[in-house]
């Protein structure tokens, strides 16, 4: 089934409650300020919309954090509020809580469009995807919109249950109309070749995305502290590097499954006998003991870059090394700058290689960057997210 667009929509006179995923990472120290804005710039366009084509009232809900239920001035949409006000223009009101009852009187003044619901995890129901707090703030609106990708792999009542009072008066913002349009491509119609490029921290987080992957693609890179159970389980030295021994037991799995011979791993390292220490070539597969692998080396940024230059369809998923580190950011940002030059059809998903994408100033040329890592690992993974589902179907 179809999701329906937005942009389909009959907007008119109507109230519209919509979804969010303003859940944007803050200071540590009070004023609070937004570091990365990216969550809520891409969700810009659909708040416009919905203007342009004559809602009379927005409601918007997000969370923010894991205030786990109860009330957390540390969590509040404030900053969020503020953000808004200044990047549409106009004023945006902030409600107590969710379920105040002073937000059925805003929707009465025609001189207020924009009302933020304070964050919907200070209430416990919305994690217990709780069907009463949905019928709640169900109320508030005539159409539903859910333009949240980033909490589409949640079943929560803002995301889930509320689907069940908006039935054929639910619809897809265009934020998330663009991230399952952008997956789906990759699922289901990819031009070949296709090269996947996944690194990170561990193997067994990411073991059901790697048993997609080497379904769909043609070639597999592997980096970051991933690569080294690989390399083990091939009979590599690994040193120090960060390498369980569950992680070689999957990645043996992977590698007797690979018929195809799809995955390569890296020829050469940067290492250093700290986090913090100074980096050092390390030619060959293997890494001497009292060594810690913290980024690929230069020959396997180039045997990457000349996979990545064949590509016409590129995922990428997680850091080649302790990207953190500029000592240990080449591999990562060289992938970046590889990526962005091609004129492939490419898709970064996942919190820090869309961080490492956004530093390296890359962003724009990638045909689409997720706003949500854990919603597009799972999305790759299973071919649908419960608050997706739900949005097409109903409850
Ligand atoms: P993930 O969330 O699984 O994508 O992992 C990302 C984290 O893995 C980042 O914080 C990276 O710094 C870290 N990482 C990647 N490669 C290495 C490495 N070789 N050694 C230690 N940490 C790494």
């Amino acid at each position: 089934m179809q999701l329906k667009s937005i942009q389909d929509a009959e907007l008119k006179g109507k109230r519209v409650i919509a979804r969010f995923d303003f859940n944007v990472p803050l200071t540590k120290t009070e004023p609070r300020k937004i570091t990365d804005t990216s969550r809520i710039d891409q969700a810009i366009p659909t708040i416009r919309l919905l203007l342009e084509k004559g809602a009379t009232k927005i409601v918007m809900i997000s969370h923010l954090g894991r205030p786990d239920g109860q009330v957390n001035p540390k969590y509040s949409l404030e900053p969020v509020a503020e953000y808004l006000a200044t990047k549409l223009g106009m004023d945006v009101i902030l409600s107590e809580s969710a379920v105040d009852n002073g937000v059925k009187n805003l929707l009465h003044l025609p001189e207020t469009k924009l009302v933020l619901l304070e964050n919907i995890r200070f209430l416990p129901g919305e994690e217990k995807n709780d069907m009463e707090l949905a019928e709640k703030i169900a109320q508030y609106g005539d159409i539903y919109v859910n333009d949240a990708f980033g909490a589409a792999h949640r079943k929560h009542s803002s995301t889930h249950a509320i689907n069940a009072f908006f039935k054929n008066r639910a619809y897809a913002g265009l934020l998330m109309k663009k991230e399952i349009d952008s997956l789906s491509t990759l699922l289901e119609k990819p031009a070949k070749p296709f090269v996947a490029i996944i690194g990170g921290a561990k193997v067994s987080d990411k073991i059901k995305t790697i048993e997609k992957m080497l379904v769909l693609v043609d070639t597999l890179l592997i980096g970051g502290a991933m690569a080294y159970p690989f390399l083990k389980a091939k009979g590599a030295t690994v040193g120090k590097s960060l390498c369980s021994d569950e992680d070689v037991t999957l990645a043996k799995q992977l590698l007797a499954a690979d018929k195809g011979g799809k995955i390569q791993l890296p020829k050469d390292h940067i290492v250093s006998d700290s986090l913090e220490g100074a980096p050092a070539p390390c030619v060959g597969t293997s890494i001497p003991e009292g060594q810690i692998g913290l980024d690929i080396g230069p020959q396997t940024i180039q045997s990457y870059a000349d996979h990545i230059k064949t590509a016409k369809t590129i995922f990428w998923n997680g850091p080649m090394g302790l990207f953190e580190n500029k000592n240990f950011a080449k591999g990562t940002m060289s992938i970046a700058h590889t990526i962005a030059a091609t004129k492939a059809f490419s898709v970064v998903g996942g919190g820090d290689s869309v961080a490492a994408v956004q530093e390296s100033g890359e962003a724009a040329k990638f045909s689409h960057v997720s706003t949500g890592g854990g919603a597009s690992l799972e999305y790759i993974e299973k071919g649908e997210l419960p608050g997706v589902q739900a949005l097409k179907m109903g409850v």
